[in-house]
């Protein structure tokens, strides 16, 4: 039986059920398959000199990070042949989204990433089927978005991986039986302007209201902003309906062209209709008001999007909210096969025919403990290393998770965060490292006026939208303890240069795309991190072992600083 690869064209329940039951047979013919194809490649041969033995593999190939492989990705992206990195051709690079350095990762790409993505968009979607009835009657309301990307030297192109794929033949020539009916048209999809796309998504949507059965992101923030952006444009879109007349500023023709057919002649029970329910002074419960026949919500919940969780089930009215799967650019991992639990309880399944996967046990002390997929332990913590089909061995994914279950010998696992994250409000990554080092390029500003900075926190604010980072900050004056007074101008100027300090993709998303709002300092009263440690140690912690936390989570301790809160400021600059 080949299972390892094109799997992916008929959606049968047989073929999920012999995945979970071979995981041990398909994860060895998956690394077989890799190992016969990449031997040769530059990078492996240092290791393995030809050979694609797995003992081997495993004995001298070592684990790498994103820095260990960029130098070889590099290569191939700037025209060197693909066999520096990979034996199967490369056909285009993935951007991820973030990384700790908040510069793009870009990963070497070919059809079978492609595979694997349909792979799993087929079989999700198979899997929440068989959990909600009626599916196939009605259309999803789903916000996907491309990106324009970028052409390498080599020729070929760079864009996330829903771009590489919308825009690929698997997404074009899709089956209709893949359970893939949407409200927008592909070209609303494929459009690489966002605040078009965005707006007609919208429009499309609610248009077709009573067809709407799904209403889907990738990620819950994602959500959330579509429906903040709604809350700007309603009437716009209201007017829109009235007349059947799209807005001028939708200029990408084939976006008009698709649009204007749904909107079709002037509707105004339908603009008075939208218009009465969002007139309404609350939006809790919007999404059902809306589109009444919304079975489920479809966007990832878990890891950094649990904190927008309660946002989205205000304007939901707590409709069922399904993470569907657990992906990324490096590859594909697996499913949530129990999709109407709840977003706390959320596993995914892992499919051993997307890649080849070995799990490093966390909190090993100095041993690496690494294992194979069926070698995890119940309730043990690991972190995934991948090996796939264009040209990553053993690379360090930087996510941690917990093994919950196994849905017959699959082992399921619970995302638990990512590894190196402390604050984040959107789709970015800041890391401890990245707000100690923006602290510190702040504090010298704020020396030049004779204050110090005490100590400090920061927190992730998600009560505003756009989200916004807050910097708790106890000062102090530099030649006695008192501070006379606080000159605005320079903690506004503090707050200016800790976000021009941060990473490149919170600075993409504060000022281009608008999904972080303003960064604040709220200056504490003095003693107010005394009493922040007195309440760790009351509540058991050790003194000795004290550290003010770079970033706050706890409500207790957020109640602490917030008692004390003495003065705030916000960036009156803009970052671009
Ligand atoms: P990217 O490569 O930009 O697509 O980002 C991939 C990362 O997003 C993963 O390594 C995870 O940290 C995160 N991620 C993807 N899917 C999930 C999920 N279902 N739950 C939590 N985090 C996820």
């Amino acid at each position: 039986m080949n299972l390892c690869s094109d799997l992916s064209d008929k959606v049968d329940e047989k073929v999920l059920e012999d995945l979970t039951f071979n995981v041990k047979e398909i994860q060895a013919n998956v690394l077989e398959e890799i190992l016969t194809l990449n031997a040769n490649t530059e990078y492996l041969w240092r290791f393995l000199h030809g050979s694609s033995d797995k003992e081997l593999f495993k004995k001298n190939v070592p684990i790498t990070d994103y820095e260990d492989v960029k130098i070889f990705i590099e290569r191939v992206a700037n025209g060197e042949p693909f066999d520096v990195i990979s034996g199967k051709s490369i056909t285009g690079f993935i951007l991820s989204s973030g990384t700790s350095g908040g510069k793009q990762k870009m990963f070497p790409c070919n059809n079978k990433y492609l595979e694997n993505v349909k792979f799993i968009y087929n079989y999700r979607s198979h899997v929440i089927s068989k959990h909600i009835d009626g599916l196939e009657r009605g259309k999803g309301m789903v916000f996907s978005f491309c990106t324009q990307g970028k052409k390498t030297p080599s020729g070929l192109l760079a864009s996330t991986g829903t771009t590489s794929f919308l825009k690929s033949d698997y997404f074009k020539n899709r089956p209709p039986y893949w359970h893939w009916s949407y409200t927008s048209p592909d070209e609303v999809i494929l459009c690489s302007d966002n605040k078009q796309s965005m707006y007609c998504h919208l429009l499309c949507g609610i248009i077709q209201r009573d067809e709407v059965v799904k209403v889907g992101a990738s990620f819950v923030s994602s959500l959330v902003r579509a429906i903040i952006f709604l809350e700007n444009y309603w009437r716009e879109i209201c007017t829109n309906i009235r007349y059947g007349r799209l807005s001028d500023w939708i200029t990408d023709i084939s976006v008009r062209g698709s649009v204007s057919k749904i909107l079709g002649e002037p509707n105004p029970e339908l603009a008075d209709l939208i218009e009465n329910e969002c007139k309404q002074k609350s939006w809790e419960g919007i999404i059902p008001r809306i589109w009444p026949k919304t079975k489920y919500i479809e966007s990832v919940a878990t890891g950094q999007m649990a904190q927008h969780v309660p946002t989205l089930e205000f304007y939901s009215n707590k409709l069922p909210l399904i993470s569907p799967s657990y992906v990324s650019s490096e590859t594909m991992f697996g499913i949530n096969m129990n999709p109407l639990c709840t977003p706390q309880d959320v596993s995914y399944t892992f499919m051993p025919n997307l890649s080849y996967f070995e799990f490093l046990l966390v909190d090993a002390g100095d041993k690496v403990e690494i294992v194979d997929l069926v070698d995890v332990k119940l309730g043990c913590y690991y972190e995934p290393l991948v090996t796939n089909h264009s040209g990553l061995h053993r690379y360090r994914m930087g996510d941690i998770l917990e093994v919950t279950g196994f849905y017959n010998n699959a082992p399921q696992f619970r995302f638990v965060r990512r590894g190196n994250m402390a604050l984040s409000v959107h789709l970015e990554i800041t890391t401890d490292d990245e707000l100690l080092n923006a602290v510190t390029h702040a504090k010298m500003v704020l020396e030049s006026s004779n204050l110090m900075l005490v100590d400090f926190t920061s927190y992730a604010d998600i009560s505003t939208t756009p989200g916004h980072y807050v910097f708790y900050w106890e000062l102090k004056g530099k030649y006695n303890n008192d501070i006379a007074e606080i000159d605005s101008n320079v903690l506004v100027e503090c707050c200016y240069m800790v976000e021009k300090s941060l990473n490149n993709l919170y600075k993409d998303y504060r000022s281009k795309d608008g999904s972080i709002g303003a960064l604040e300092i709220r200056v504490v009263q003095q003693g107010t991190f005394d009493a922040l440690m007195e309440s760790f140690i009351t509540r058991g912690g050790s003194s000795t072992q004290y550290k003010t936390p770079i970033c706050i989570k706890s409500s207790e301790a957020l109640m602490i600083l917030e008692k004390r809160v003495q003065a705030r400021f916000f960036t009156d600059k803009s970052l671009s």
